[in-house]
């Protein structure tokens, strides 16, 4: 069976509200014109451009939108938090839990991920839940350890069915924003084994049709050759999703 490749563009903090319409109504002019039969294309800019850019681009139209993180809770005194009631609301599809700046930045915790993939999970969202090893881990070879950790602590109590509303996203940190990327090989090698550990936990179906993208530093220039490996579905594109001519490209590759 083929998998359907699906290529997110994470924006970070980058984009006004006004560019990011700007860049996705490029995206999606761009995707009229393409073949998606085989391929999903997915925009995740900053919270407050996901209403605009869903009212620019339509609701369910080619290009999918989707949020950066989200809380918990559903409501609460969480100043400065975001529901995954009002992401859904908003029209968001899908939504990034546990990418590696959240991890560093916010000391976001494997049992708290897990709690946000379930609360994102009960509002419909789909989760792209992001796992990779440091540089230092994989120095010390502990790389496979680490996702395996990750993926039970993550996906803790994650039933089967729930598992066709999750995306994995295997993103080395010494990849990601550094140029380096890993290479197809060991990108392949790691894709297998966390293909494996779902194999394991949730069986056969489960592991054939889940997607996992790899990210950290894909581009262009090469990302068909990431992309035709075996276990690889996919991409979580950070800087090369900001330029709309680099993101169909990568679309193309795939
Ligand atoms: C990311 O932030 O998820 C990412 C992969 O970034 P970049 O493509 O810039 O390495």
């Amino acid at each position: 069976m083929t998998r359907k490749k699906i290529i997110a563009g994470n924006w970070k903090m980058f984009t006004t509200v006004s560019a990011g319409v700007a860049l996705a109504t490029e995206i999606n002019m761009g995707l009229q014109t393409r073949d998606l039969s085989n391929k999903k294309a997915i925009v995740i800019p900053p919270y407050t451009h996901i209403h605009a850019i869903i009212n620019a681009v339509g609701a369910n139209g080619n290009l999918g939108v989707g949020a950066q993180n989200c809380h918990q809770q559903k409501e609460g005194a969480y100043t400065g938090e975001i529901s995954p009631v009002t992401l859904k609301e908003m029209g968001a599809s899908y939504v990034i839990i546990g990418h590696s700046e959240r991890r560093q930045y916010f000391n976001e915790t494997e049992e708290l991920l897990n709690a946000k993939i379930k609360a994102a999970l009960a509002e419909g969202l789909t989760v792209i839940y992001c796992i990779g090893e440091t540089l230092s881990q994989r120095e010390s070879d502990t790389h496979f350890a680490v996702i395996e950790a990750q993926i039970k602590g993550g996906l803790e109590d994650i039933s089967t069915e729930e598992m066709n509303n999750i995306i994995l996203a295997y993103e080395p940190v010494w990849a990601i924003g550094t140029g380096k990327v890993a290479s197809p090989a060991q990108a392949q090698e790691i894709h297998q084994f966390i293909r494996g550990l779902i194999n394991a936990k949730y069986g056969n179906a489960v592991a054939k049709n889940i997607c996992i993208q790899y990210g950290g530093s894909m581009k262009p220039e090469n990302a068909a050759e990431l992309l035709s490996q075996p276990d690889i579905d996919g991409g979580l594109i950070g800087g090369a999703a900001l330029k709309a001519e680099q993101f169909l490209a990568i679309i193309d590759a795939a």
